[in-house]
């Protein structure tokens, strides 16, 4: 192989890793962000956990409180009983009495049913705390890897940068300046081989003269189609 050609190759397996790593590089993050997300929602679950059984204990309080009034209004009216005159007095009060007793009955199921509630949004809440306890040091693991895996990567492609610049100098101004463009233009890929006949960056087969002058290596060629530079890979 023609050596500049040979050059342009090596820049260009370079550029392909440092973009490769590029993508792994930016991937982490998003990983890692979407990690928080899932961890969040979990959170929130917890927390919604913990409103419903403030909601059922305050319920739960309303309702002994008006047990306590029912309870006391209930009591007031049997004292009474005994200051009453007449026989028609006597039964409005009893049957007041009797419908106090019915809401005191009604209100001690409700408030029977609310400790079964409670009981259940306890366990609940017990459950969510553990799911989110579980998932957090999961995720904080996950994150710890996550980030040392970004940190060698940027190593990585700290290290590759500095190598491509080197490779760069080596290449002849106008060549690069091709190369470069291409580059831009053909996303990411300015030099590709030629497999089956081929050439692999548009997938257009070479005419037979200029399949035969790339096995020459006598000169450079180009796609007549995608423009890129084109090699034998023998
Ligand atoms: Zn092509």
């Amino acid at each position: 192989m023609r050596e500049d050609l040979a050059q342009v190759v090596d820049l260009q397996d370079l550029d392909l890793e440092i973009a490769r790593l590029q993508r792994e590089v930016q991937r982490i993050p998003r990983e890692i962000a979407d990690g928080e997300q899932v961890l969040n929602s979990s959170r929130g679950a917890w927390d919604q956990s913990r409103e419903r059984l403030a909601a059922l204990e305050q319920f739960r309080r309303r309702k002994e409180r008006e047990l306590e009034d029912v309870t006391a209004e209930q009591r007031k009216r049997q004292g009474r009983l005994f200051e009453i005159k007449t026989n028609q007095e006597y039964a409005a009060v009893l049957k007041e009495i009797e419908g106090l007793k019915e809401r005191r009955s009604k209100l001690e199921d409700e408030i029977l049913g609310a400790f079964d509630d409670i009981e259940a949004a306890q366990s609940a809440v017990r459950d969510e705390s553990a799911r989110f306890q579980e998932r957090e040091k999961v995720f904080q693991q996950e994150r710890t890897t996550k980030e040392g895996e970004l940190r060698r990567l940027q190593g990585e492609l700290e290290r590759l940068q500095e190598e491509r610049r080197r490779q760069a100098n080596r290449v002849e101004a106008s060549l690069l300046q091709t190369y470069q463009r291409l580059l831009r233009s053909r996303g990411g890929l300015a030099v590709v081989p030629v497999k089956d006949g081929s050439c692999l960056g548009c997938h257009v087969a070479l005419t037979p003269q200029t399949y035969n002058e790339l096995r020459k290596g006598e000169v450079f060629v180009i796609c007549a189609n995608c423009q890129r530079i084109l090699y034998w890979k023998g």
